[in-house]
């Protein structure tokens, strides 16, 4: 056999469709639906040729400074991958060894139960509770579990995990517990102090620049953590995993919070006001701390009502199971988009 069994046997991670056509409202896969920082704009104006005939700096010098300055920690507990799934899979690679388990909260991002099938080692979920919140414990099956990927504010359901709850878990839990922070700006609070402080010594938390930042295309994230945690991700990674176009661009991003800040309160507030309107519907809406909604249609099957969006061009997102296979997972566009998908969906409840 030419490609191994685990491969083989594989169930790849499937990402949300990319729609060819042009006109659609695209609220399937957590994207912002506002413009980067026109800083961002500037430095690809203005990027010298020449430093594209180099390789780039391999360890992210002027982006690990800035967010050190950003998150009052030094660079050495920071490491940039080329987007957070990268990081994912260093993680796996650094920190589970062939015998031992990896984790995760259920439902949850469900690229990590592939990320475990890559590996070629067993995944160990943790089932949420009815209303997807969780008490801080892992279920551990008897065995050694290396890694628990623990999403905060989780996808898809956008339930939120208040910190003293994962500081708890951490304290317990031997592995090393990664929280990935993909939708941490929008929620009140994150745990970035529980990667920050020395005492810590298992917990790494995990960001990515393809949400709030709005820059899902230039394929950055980041992690903070312990140093020998971090050092260790430095030497499982490609010599020049990020290319000096997105450390550029991202430092721009990076220099313009104010600018996320404001798309971010927006977010919220069109998430506010399409949560109040589906629930007035007779919809179920689990609070949300994300940019996305995990709602239980009132008068549909989810799997049906998603096909007649499909059909309208509006693109939601439907993952059949037992926990979720009864809800749509909306992403928060503008308003003007979800004024369309409520338009069209109060003309699909009279159809
Ligand atoms: N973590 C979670 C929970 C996500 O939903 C996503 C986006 N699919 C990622 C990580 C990966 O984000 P990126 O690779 O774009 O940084």
């Amino acid at each position: 056999m030419l490609i191994t069994e685990s491969v083989r046997k594989l169930d790849p991670y499937t990402p949300g469709e990319q729609p060819k056509v042009k006109h659609v409202v695209k609220l399937n896969t957590n994207e912002n639906p506002y413009q980067p920082s026109p800083r961002c704009a500037d430095v690809l104006k203005t990027f010298d040729l020449d430093r594209l005939r180099r390789y780039p700096d391999p360890v992210f010098t002027a982006l690990r400074a800035r967010l050190a300055k950003i998150w009052k920690t030094v660079p050495e507990r920071i490491f940039i991958g080329n987007g957070s799934d990268e990081i994912l899979t260093l993680v796996a690679k650094a920190f589970v060894e062939d015998r031992e388990t990896i984790g995760s909260l259920d439902p949850s991002y469900s690229l990590y139960k592939t990320l475990a099938a890559i590996r070629n080692v067993p995944f160990i979920p943790t089932p949420l509770k009815d209303d997807f919140s969780w008490d801080g414990k892992i279920a551990t099956q008897g065995t050694a579990l290396s890694l628990f990927l623990l999403t905060n504010p989780n996808a898809p359901t956008g339930t939120f995990t208040p910190a003293e709850v994962i500081a708890a878990a951490a304290k317990r839990f031997k592995g090393v517990l990664l929280v990935d922070e993909a939708y941490a700006d929008f929620a009140k609070t994150n745990c970035v102090p529980l990667a920050t402080t020395a005492k810590n010594r298992n917990v790494i938390v995990m960001r990515t620049l393809s949400k709030s930042f709005s820059l899902a295309g230039l394929r950055l994230g980041y992690c903070i953590g312990p140093e020998d945690l971090i050092d260790a991700l430095y030497k499982v990674k490609d010599s020049y995993n990020v290319d000096a176009l997105a450390q550029a661009v991202a430092l721009a991003a990076l220099n313009d919070l104010k600018w996320v800040r404001a798309n971010v309160a927006k977010v919220r507030r069109t998430r506010a006001r399409v949560a109040k309107e589906l629930a007035r519907r007779g919809w179920d809406v689990p609070p949300s701390e994300s940019n996305f909604l995990f709602v239980r249609p009132a008068h549909r099957p989810a799997a049906a009502l998603f096909e007649a969006l499909r059909a309208r061009n509006i693109f939601v997102r439907y993952f059949k199971g037992p926990r979720t296979g009864d809800r749509l997972r909306i992403t928060i566009g503008t308003d003007a988009e979800m004024d369309t998908l409520l338009a069209a969906l109060a003309q699909l409840d009279r159809a």
